[in-house]
């Protein structure tokens, strides 16, 4: 039962929430906080969404805020999905309402640099937290990848220890006890304090969840009467456009500035991803309400349409070797997370498909053929149903097991969603994946 649940503050995290709920409700354990917040056991709590919750915990919730505000207001739904189509939005926001589906299956989220690996804070935000709530907590609008500053007081932002995407083994670690007291750094460049400020203000802006303009409309009008387009609209020199702006954002020190393919893709729609979009309208000093709230006509975007299959004929020829070595150390990483179970709010290991890597990567149909660096990674990760049930069962296990309470076949069953009648051809793998013991343990128990 849900006894007590904090006030939510203004831009926090729903994580961060939970945390704190964690902290304030006296629940002895760790486990038992989370085993009054997930559905099962199984379950991890998500960092920049609302994870798999319980009944209790998903009514207890739409007593204080509907979900589909909690979602749009306190989770990173905006930053993944703010230029999506309008029916991929409103299913993505539909299923994670609903179903409290792991967003990785709603839409693309890439692996992170280095400079977004975690959770970030402001030293001064962390005060003025502390003496308005008496308490800090993690903001959402801290944790935007490639945000350095935090624009109510042009602090730079500093990194926590904990870690930013899901993990194995999941936590809750509230930012009261991981914030760690630092002599805030204000930034002066003013170039950089605006463009902070730009992406704060894309993300907040509210969402537009009735038209369905494209976001490679909104930029094609938004790139005409620019060097970038001849004045006939008919031509587009994306190349120097993609120069240009690295020379740009080096001199800002951004730590991922967007190259050309994928500057390419959000202009030919297919591709709509926040931060590359955020640093081309940026540059071409498109207004915020333009980006965000765009009334183009149906002409307009008819426009842009007719001139994109143009383009796609015409476009700038693309230089395989260079799109396939830029693509490779993106896929080993979005390869590696789904094999080994970052990628999903369980942990589960999953087989790495190519079904999932065009959807992640957001690839054109057939890519993969003509990019072989990407194809050899693919071929690594290659395995057989059976191996990966080993693998999910060994996995499974070893989860079970970290909990010190008994359990059965039929709870690996239910992790795994392996069948027992497969049973025989994945006992080799499991020999293969697990150590001697754990593998002698795990056979007893699922023969
Ligand atoms: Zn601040």
């Amino acid at each position: 039962m849900i006894v007590y649940l904090p006030e939510i503050y203004p831009d926090e995290l729903v994580y961060s929430w939970f945390c704190r709920y964690y902290v304030h409700s006296g629940c002895l354990t760790h486990k038992t906080a989370l085993q009054e917040i997930l559905y099962n056991r199984c379950n991890n709590p998500s960092k920049e969404f609302l994870g798999h919750l319980n009944p209790q915990m998903s009514a207890a919730l739409q007593q204080y805020y509907p979900i589909e505000n909690l979602v749009l207001y306190n989770t990173m739904f905006p930053q993944y999905a703010r230029f999506i189509s309008l029916d991929q939005k409103k299913e993505a926001l539909y299923h994670i309402e609903h179903d409290f589906c792991d967003a990785h299956h709603l839409f693309s989220i890439l692996p992170r640099d280095d400079e977004d690996k975690f959770m970030k804070y402001c030293p001064i935000c962390v005060n003025e937290d502390r003496q308005q709530y008496g308490e800090m907590y993690w903001h959402r609008i801290h944790q935007i990848r490639n945000m350095q500053i935090c624009t109510k007081h042009n602090c730079r932002l500093v990194n926590s220890a904990v870690i930013a995407k899901s993990e194995q083994t999941f936590t809750l670690c509230p930012a009261e006890s991981f914030v760690i007291q630092q002599k805030p750094t204000i930034e002066t460049d003013p170039l950089k304090i605006a463009f902070a400020k730009y992406m704060t203000d894309v993300f907040n802006a509210p969402m537009d969840l009735e038209r369905d303009i494209p976001i490679s409309a909104v930029l094609y009008h938004g790139m005409r009467n620019t060097k970038y387009m001849k004045s006939t609209g008919k031509t587009r020199y994306t190349k120097q456009l993609a120069e240009d702006m690295k020379a740009y954002y080096t001199r800002l020190n951004l730590s991922s500035i967007a190259s050309m393919y994928q500057i390419q893709r959000v202009l030919l729609g297919d591709r709509f991803d926040f931060s590359v979009i955020c640093q081309i309208a940026f540059y071409l000093t498109v207004n915020i309400n333009d980006l965000t709230n765009p009334t183009l006509t149906a002409v307009q975007i008819e426009q842009e349409q007719e001139q994109n299959t143009h383009y796609m004929k015409d476009r700038t020829p693309i230089d395989w070797a260079v799109y396939d070595a830029e693509t490779a150390p993106i896929l080993e990483q979005v390869a590696k997370s789904i094999y080994n179970g970052s990628a999903s709010e369980t942990g589960r290991p999953e087989r790495v498909s190519e079904k999932m890597i065009y959807r992640e990567l957001e690839l054109p149909k057939h890519r993969l053929e003509v990019m072989p660096k990407c194809r050899a990674i693919m071929e690594r990760y290659n395995e057989t149903y059976e191996e990966n049930w080993a693998r999910r069962i060994v996995w499974a296990y070893n989860k079970l097991k970290s909990k010190n309470e008994p359990f059965y076949w039929s709870d690996i069953r239910r992790l795994t969603g392996v069948k027992k009648k497969n049973i025989e051809a994945i006992i080799p793998y499991i020999r293969k994946h697990a150590k001697e013991e754990t593998a002698d343990a795990i056979i007893v128990l699922v023969k």
